[in-house]
């Protein structure tokens, strides 16, 4: 394993100082512009893994910026606001834009509920979704336009979703989307198998409902214009 105690520099891009970077036993193989948590490929707990997956530049946020950029949009990364750094920021029509990994945010047609150290990952999706809830709000009680758009939109039809932003930016009137998000998941039987899903609305324009359905752990669909995974067979997440 690394010369360098199996730690990470998120801050200087994933390498090491330059006093152990003549160690080259440390090569990060893509760009350092990629999630800087997931180029060493050191041994960590899963926590300790799934801490760093809610990153900046995760490959659907920079597959959503490389097209907005092109179609002449500019905007400001994680800036800071009233209420948290959204990914992208338009400071002067006011708009932010939130892209949500659909296992941290609760997606309903991707969020899978670990079987291990369930509470603990309970706890987690609560605090999430909560925090997505009443950031969103605050934003736009002082007239910022909120997209939250999850990572599978970005994934399967990145042009619908930069089509969706650039509504946001440019048009007169503007409404967002509904977005359900899982709130919580309580298993029916001793295996897990079916589980009884409670789902919010983020702008609380409906009632809260709950569906049951068969624990299932499908993903989305890379839409064909992205190609594949530049992650793949890299040993790193996608
Ligand atoms: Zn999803």
């Amino acid at each position: 394993m690394g010369g360098w105690a199996g730690r990470c520099y998120p801050a200087l891009g994933c390498r090491p100082p330059e006093r152990l970077r003549k160690n080259r036993r440390h090569t990060p193989s893509v760009p350092a512009l990629l999630s800087p948590g997931s180029l060493c490929r050191m041994p960590r707990s899963r926590s300790e893994q799934m801490s760093r997956i809610r990153g900046k530049n995760t490959e659907p946020e920079l597959v959503l910026r490389r097209m907005l950029w092109h179609q002449g949009l500019r905007y400001r990364l994680h800036a800071r606001t009233a209420a948290g750094r959204p990914d992208l920021v338009f400071p002067g029509p006011k708009v932010a834009v939130f892209i949500d990994g659909c296992f941290w945010h609760g997606c309903p047609d991707h969020y899978v509920r670990p079987r291990s150290s369930s509470e603990f990952w309970a706890g987690k999706l609560g605090e999430n979704v909560r925090r997505d809830i009443a950031q969103t709000r605050q934003l736009e009680d002082l007239g910022w336009r909120v997209c939250r758009v999850w990572e599978h939109e970005v994934l399967e039809d990145p042009g619908r979703v930069a089509r969706k932003v650039t509504r946001a930016v440019k048009a007169q009137k503007w409404r967002a989307d509904d977005s359900w998000r899982v709130l919580r998941v309580t298993p029916l039987d001793r295996e897990g198998t079916r589980e009884r899903r409670h789902l919010r609305e983020l702008r609380g324009r409906a009632r809260s409902r709950a569906v049951t359905r068969i624990r299932s752990t499908r993903k989305w669909k890379r839409s064909r214009e992205l190609g594949p995974s530049p992650y793949r067979n890299k040993g790193l997440r996608a």
